[in-house]
């Protein structure tokens, strides 16, 4: 089995479709890669947000619930998605975000990066941090230059009550512990997006609740091939993998994790230019086929989004 590069995707909730839609695209310059329907509920949006084609390691996801009751960022959660940008990037981004309206807090050095924390419209917590290696990435045409453009994830941050045995997870993924900042413990994976892990160790801090803001799970890239072998590697680490789903643009395993928090395994195939074309992708509505007779209905449905007038 090779070792996990990185993360594949991040699923979080929201409220106000729309919003969303024009803060991750117009205000961070991301593209709109798949639009579709949360499976449990086609009442409501499944929006994929990434580079030029939601490659793995660049796509955030959301279920925005128009009017969504407002969740509680805490432990057993992923307190904090970060986006990678290259470090001459963070003062074009200080602007950016200032001239947006978003109330973005102070830059801040950490591991010897610097850090831009912001929140999105649902006061889902982000953060930006410049590398100054950063990969070139394949950002998509939109509002921000290549050169600034966010390249994918930099890294997720948990927030838990133990971090003991989620330790020894990452260490089982691969990952290494690079570093210690106060309750902050670092870990990084070999790949170039997505690689970091920051491990916050505060049994102090409130039990996070699910709602607006908050985020539902975090997945980690696998190759097809390894997937079964990942999935016997949790179950002898203790915990309960799900079967190996079809999501159709992935595969996809899920577990909780010891700290609380939902990890999900993906493969990097076969991505969302299966169904739509390159040029095209997110345009249209995307259903999965045993919804697809409904689609008159659903798409009634939906709310309007902003980009849709
Ligand atoms: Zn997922």
């Amino acid at each position: 089995m090779r070792d996990i590069p990185g993360i594949h995707h991040v699923t979080a909730i929201g409220s106000d479709p729309g919003e969303n839609l024009q803060f991750y695209t117009e205000t961070l310059g991301l593209r709109v890669v798949k639009r579709s329907v949360n499976q449990d509920d086609a009442s409501v949006y499944h929006l994929f947000y990434g580079d030029r084609s939601g490659s793995p390691g660049t796509s955030m996801t959301f279920f925005p619930y128009p009017g969504a009751r407002q969740g509680r960022v805490g432990t057993g959660q992923v307190s904090t998605t970060q986006f990678l940008i290259p470090a001459d990037a963070v003062d074009y981004w200080i602007d950016r975000l200032a001239e947006a309206g978003v109330d973005a807090d102070e830059p801040r050095e950490r591991f010897g990066e610097t850090v831009l924390p912001f929140e999105d419209p649902d006061g889902l917590p982000l953060e930006l941090v410049g590398v100054a290696e950063a990969p070139a990435g394949d950002p998509p045409d939109g509002p921000v230059p290549p050169e600034y453009a966010i390249r994918g994830f930099y890294g997720v941050t948990l927030a838990l009550g133990d971090t003991a045995a989620t330790e020894r997870l990452l260490e089982t993924m691969g990952y290494e512990r690079t570093g210690t900042e106060g309750t902050r413990l670092r870990y990084e994976a070999d790949g170039d997006l997505g690689y970091v892990v920051e491990l916050l160790d505060g049994p102090d801090v409130a039990d996070g609740r699910p709602g607006a803001g908050t985020i539902h799970h975090v997945a980690f890239r696998v190759t097809s091939e390894d997937q079964a072998d990942w999935r016997e590697e949790l179950q002898r680490f203790g915990l309960r993998p799900t079967e190996i789903i079809d999501r159709k643009w992935f595969e996809s395993v899920y577990t909780r994790t010891p700290g609380g928090v939902l990890f999900e395994y993906a493969t990097e195939g076969p991505g969302y230019t299966v169904d739509e074309d390159l040029e095209t992708l997110g345009e249209r509505l995307v259903l999965p086929e045993w919804l697809e007779g409904r689609r008159e209905e659903i798409e009634d449905g939906l709310p309007p989004l902003s980009t849709d007038s």
